[in-house]
Formats: structure tokens, C-alpha cells, sequence
């Protein structure tokens, strides 16, 4: 039946307007001849009505309904040629016209091409529009945005000869065409575009000026003005975002949490431009991409979505985007959220998007991992001190050879190996994906009691497995002299450390005492540790996690231990538990976060922001 009709409808209407119509025109003035078969002629007719008819089979094939008034299609009609123009059908027609006037040289003809591209644009914009905007409503009103009328957007426009190709051939479109994006993921690129594209770095960015884009965007999208503060202490020009999603419940609320602030980039060191959101070739580029506005932005337009789907959460959410995590701010955002507005962001557990990326590995989604415990930073200073003299007459006992030693004794220590909870659990996981040997060391060192071979094996395999293993101390700065032809009067070294989550920083500091065993070389503290406690493996999150994982990529959970430290270490210390759980595949042979040329993959943004507008339902829906 579908099929007669859109036959009976375009005979009706296009042939008309094509063939009968020009008939009359052309035959007032005596019997219609071909002049000349011009070849531009013939082409625009043939590729009118090939548009024409790749139309009318869309619309009955995607939209079941026939291109008349009467019976238009049932769905919004977005794909094929109507992702490039809205109105190609009456394209087609014009073309058709336009190629007819030219095959019969005739004025008349190209006379009323116009007057019925006129008289098609009122009826398009005083008719057609309104009709579909009452009956389609918002993804509409997307597709307006995002699809010209009669002339595709830039895009679109390059490819243009190769779809004309393609029609003709009646071949396939190819996987890379631009495709037209879903509501929701138009959303998330332009809120990310629009984040990318403000310069939030230490040096001549502004966070606040981020954090009010983002907050329009949600009162936009209906919160309460109330509901949405950007703050910050007086004078600062790195202001930050806290927004509250209500709900009636009773459970403490669940902070949901990404920096805005990112690492500096010069445009000169960049093959593109660090501040301009630029897709190319499959990929997201600028500066933030990966680290972290991607994670910024899918909150917002996850919160949005859930607000503009009228969702209701079984406990409050809190979305805080806080500047200072890379260290270019005048503060840290979260620490002075902590320490003056607490109530703000007071929370049971807290989802961090700077934390916990879904692995790519040789081109396969590997694994999920969760980041629930990271290692606590401490440095310490080695110190020698000596009266020094002339260094024609050297003594036995010399500052630079003392701490030398020192040093020397320390290369050589290796703190004892000792697993928690979330390491056994990611050796565990781990092992799985691997093979031979590794896989079942792997799955010893995740026992109750850790096979000490396998251990020595798995800390010689990779630093990765020894900095889970153990608390790591390394040297990463010298000095020591102030003349070349004077003894050394002082030498010192830094010291950086990485406890395990729990040590005490002064046993890690007598131990360094105990290693370089010289009492004339002192160990002081330069960057005092901030606890960090793992973060227990809770089933309110971890169930989640793994359903929403299992549903959305079947892919294994992977608990991991960050041998880095993030803002959550302040929140865990503050005795609010953190999980990273980022939803943006990560390539980890590409990792360009703080680089140059930061990206990451289109698909993998918008499946990302999918993860997490499903995490953020499965951990308020319960
Ligand atoms: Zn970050």
C-alpha cells in the first residue's frame, strides 16, 4: 500500500510540477520542440529526479509515509540526502525545472522555476516548519540547528560532488560521512566545544569564565538559579562551579567532579590551534580534550538531559567543576570548597571524571578501570653540610661524596611489597588479560598469602607493577658546591616519594635515615603528605559500575591504585570516599594529556557521555 501511494503522490505532485506544468507552459506557444539536447540540461534533470526519488524512498522506507501533505511520513525524516539540506525534495524539483528551461531554451520556463521556488519557500517556512516542529518537538528543532535549508552547512558542502557520485550510483554512503548527531550527542559536543574553545589556563585563562558558560547552560536546561553557584574566594580570577540537582530522598547527596582548569599550551608547539575545538579525521584536538574538560562536559550534559527528561534522582547530585588541579591557579578549588563550603559539597562518595579511563590497547576496548585509591606524594631533602676549604688541598671528608654514597645506598633499597584491597583486586583482574608467566604471577600476588617470587618477578617485569607493589622513593634533583675551585660546603638532593595508601610518612622518613645510614646526612620533609585512604570497594558504586560496563561495552571492571595523586586525594582525606571513574576510552600507547596535540576519539566522547548519563541514573535509581 505504501509503495502505491508514494507512486499515486509523486505522479500527483512532483510530476505536476515537472512535467505537466511545463507541458502547459511550453505549449501555449505552439507544440513543444527539442532545440538542443544541451548536456547541462540533461544532467540537472537527471540529477533532480534522482534526488527526487532517493527522497520519496526514504521517506517511505525511514519516515512509512509518502511525500503529500496529506500523508507525510510518521518519522523524522534525518538521514539519507536530509542530512545535508532540510528540503532536498523540492531541491530536486528545482533542478528539474531549472534543466527543462535550459533543454527547451525557454524563458517562460525559467520564469516559473522561480515563481515556484518562491511560492515552495512560503510554504515551507509559513506551512511545513511549524507542522513539524508541533509534531516532532525538540529533536526538530535539533535538526533545524544543525541542517540548513537549502544550502548544506561547510561541512556537508566538500563533499558534495562525491554525493552527487554516489547518487547516481545509487551507492551506499560511506561510515565517514558526517552523520547527523542525536539530540543528546549535539548537546554534549557543543557544550564540550564551547569548553575547549574558553582558555582556562593558569597564566591568561579563567575558570570563571568556564563556570558561567557551564552554569547557563544549566539553568538553560532548567535548574533554579538558586541551585547553581559559581564561587570562588574574592579576587580571584579562577572562580568554580557547584550545582545541585534536588531530589527528595534522604540519602546524602553523590558529588560528581571534574577540573576546568588545564595545562598550559603554546600554539607554537601545537600543529593546531590549543584553544580552537577542532574535529578532525575522527578525533576531538585542543588543549583539555583529555584532561579533563571531556569529563566536565559530559556532566553538564548529562545533567542537563536528566534534568530535561524531567528525571527524578532518589538523592541529591552535585556537580562540582573546580579550578587549581594542575597547579597553574592561584588556589586549589576543591581544597578551598572543602575548608569554606563544605555543605556545598558534602557527599557520601564522590564519581571523578579526572581519575579511572576505559582502556584502548592495540586498537581494543580492553578493560574499565576504577581508580579507588591513589598513592600519597611526600619529598624529602638530603642534606649535607662541611666547613669546606681549598679544594688544592682536599680532605677525606667532602659533602658531595657523602651524599653521593648516601644516594648510593638509597638506589639500591627497595621497600618491602605489600598489597590492599584494591591492588590484590586489580592483579586480579589484570591477570585475566593476560597470558603465561604474568598471568599467573599475577594471580599470586592477588592471594591471601603473595608468592614472594612471583612478586620479584612482577616488580622486574615493569615499573607500572613495582609502583603498585610498594612505596617508591626516588632522587630527582641534585645540588652541592658553590665554586669549582672551592670544597663543597653543602650537597643535597631531593627525594621524591609515593607511599602506599597508609604509611606513615615519618616511618618512610626513618627508613630513609636508616638506608643512608651517615648521620651527617639530613632527612627533612619539603612537600608534607596529604593522607589519601583507599576508598572502600562499596557495592552502592561498584554494582553499578559493572552493570552499566556489562550493558554498554561487556568489557572486564578493573580496580586500580593511581601511582599519581588527584584532587580526590584532599576529598578521601576529608573522609569522603573518591572513585575515578572517567568514561572516555583512553589509547594508552596515545596518552597526550599536558602534551601536545591533545585528542581523543569523537566515538569515544560520545560513548563516554552515554557511560555516564547511565552511571549517574544506575547510582540514583536504586
Ligand atoms: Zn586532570
Amino acid at each position: 500500500m505504501l509503495v502505491l501511494r508514494s507512486i499515486f503522490f509523486a505522479l500527483l505532485l512532483p510530476g505536476s510540477a515537472t512535467v505537466l506544468i511545463p507541458y502547459f507552459i511550453l505549449s501555449r506557444r505552439g507544440v513543444p520542440h527539442w532545440d538542443a539536447i544541451g548536456l547541462p540540461g540533461l544532467v540537472a534533470v537527471a540529477l533532480g529526479a534522482t534526488i527526487l526519488i532517493r527522497c520519496i524512498v526514504d521517506f517511505a522506507r525511514v519516515g512509512r509515509g509518502t511525500l503529500a501533505p496529506v500523508d507525510p511520513p510518521r518519522a523524522l525524516v534525518i538521514r539519507g540526502l536530509y542530512r545535508y539540506v532540510r528540503n532536498p525534495m523540492y531541491v530536486g524539483v528545482v533542478l528539474v525545472l531549472l534543466g527543462e528551461a535550459a533543454l527547451f531554451r525557454s524563458t517562460d520556463l525559467l520564469l516559473y522555476s522561480a515563481v515556484f521556488f518562491l511560492v515552495v519557500n512560503l510554504f515551507v517556512i509559513l506551512y511545513e516548519e511549524p507542522a513539524l516542529r508541533a509534531r516532532f518537538g525538540e529533536p526538530y528543532e535539533q535538526y533545524r540547528r544543525s541542517v540548513g535549508r537549502w544550502i548544506p552547512r561547510r561541512n556537508a558542502m566538500k563533499r558534495a560532488g562525491l554525493i552527487a557520485l554516489l547518487l547516481i550510483l545509487d551507492a551506499p554512503l560511506p561510515a565517514q560521512m558526517p552523520r547527523t548527531l542525536s539530540a543528546n550527542d549535539q548537546r554534549a559536543r557543543d557544550i564540550f566545544e564551547q569548553l575547549i574553545n574558553i582558555n582556562t589556563t593558569g597564566s591568561s585563562g579563567s575558570t570563571t569564565v568556564a563556570a558561567n558558560a557551564m552554569a547557563k547552560r544549566l539553568t538553560d536546561a532548567g535548574f533554579p538559579a538558586a541551585d547553581v553557584q559559581v564561587i570562588g574566594p574574592a579576587a580571584s580570577k579562577n572562580y568554580n562551579l557547584v550545582a545541585r540537582f534536588r531530589s527528595t530522598g534522604m540519602q546524602k547527596p553523590i558529588l560528581l567532579l571534574a577540573h576546568i582548569d588545564v595545562v598550559e599550551a603554546k600554539k607554537e608547539d601545537w600543529s593546531v590551534d590549543p584553544f580552537t575545538f577542532l574535529e578532525r579525521e575522527g578525533f576531538f584536538y585542543g588543549r583539555g580534550t583529555m584532561d579533563v574538560k571531556d569529563g566536565a562536559a559530559i556532566l553538564v550534559a548529562t545533567l542537563a538531559r536528566l534534568k530535561q527528561e524531567g528525571y527524578r534522582p532518589n538523592r541529591d547530585l552535585i556537580l562540582a567543576l573546580t579550578t587549581g588541579e594542575e597547579g597553574g591557579s592561584d588556589y586549589n578549588g576543591v581544597q578551598w570548597l572543602l575548608a569554606n563550603h563544605r555543605d556545598l559539597i558534602d557527599a557520601a562518595f564522590v564519581i571523578n571524571m579526572d581519575a579511572g579511563d576505559p582502556v584502548i590497547l592495540n586498537g581494543k576496548r580492553l578493560m574499565r578501570s576504577v581508580q579507588a585509591s591513589e598513592k600519597v606524594y611526600v619529598t624529602f631533602k638530603l642534606e649535607v653540610h662541611n666547613p669546606g676549604g681549598h679544594s688544592s688541598l682536599p680532605t677525606n671528608d667532602n659533602a658531595i661524596y657523602r651524599l653521593a654514597a648516601a644516594l648510593g645506598r638509597l638506589s639500591a633499597y627497595e621497600f618491602p611489597a605489600q598489597l590492599n584491597e584494591i591492588t590484590r583486586a586489580s592483579f586480579a583482574r589484570w591477570g585475566q588479560l593476560q597470558q603465561g608467566q604474568l598471568a599467573t604471577d599475577m594471580a599470586a600476588v592477588a592471594g591471601p598469602t603473595p608468592d614472594t617470587a612471583a612478586i620479584r618477578r612482577l616488580s622486574a617485569a615493569s615499573p607500572l607493577y613495582n609502583a603498585q607493589l610498594r612505596t617508591t622513593c626516588v632522587a630527582t634533583e641534585l645540588a652541592g658546591g658553590h665554586a669549582e675551585n672551592a670544597l663543597p660546603q653543602s650537597a643535597s638532593a631531593t627525594v621524591n616519594c609515593r607511599m602506599l595508601p597508609g604509611t606513615p610518612s615519618d616511618e618512610v622518613q626513618s627508613t630513609l635515615s636508616r638506608v643512608v645510614n651517615d648521620t651527617t646526612v639530613t632527612v627533612s620533609v619539603v612537600t608534607a603528605a596529604v593522607p589519601s585512604p583507599p576508598s572502600p570497594l562499596k557495592p552502592e558504586i561498584m554494582d553499578p559500575v559493572e552493570r552499566v560496563t556489562k550493558r554498554l561495552w561487556n568489557i572486564p571492571v578493573v580496580p586500580v591504585m593511581e601511582t599519581g595523586a588527584t584532587d580526590g586525594l584532599y576529598l578521601r582525606n576529608a573522609g569522603i570516599p573518591v572513585y575515578g571513574v572517567s568514561g572516555v576510552f583512553v589509547d594508552i600507547n596515545d596518552i597526550r594529556a599536558h602534551g601536545r596535540d591533545e585528542r581523543i576519539g569523537v566515538q569515544d566522547y560520545y560513548d563516554g557521555a552515554e557511560y555516564i548519563y547511565q552511571l549517574v541514573k544506575a547510582v540514583t535509581s536504586r
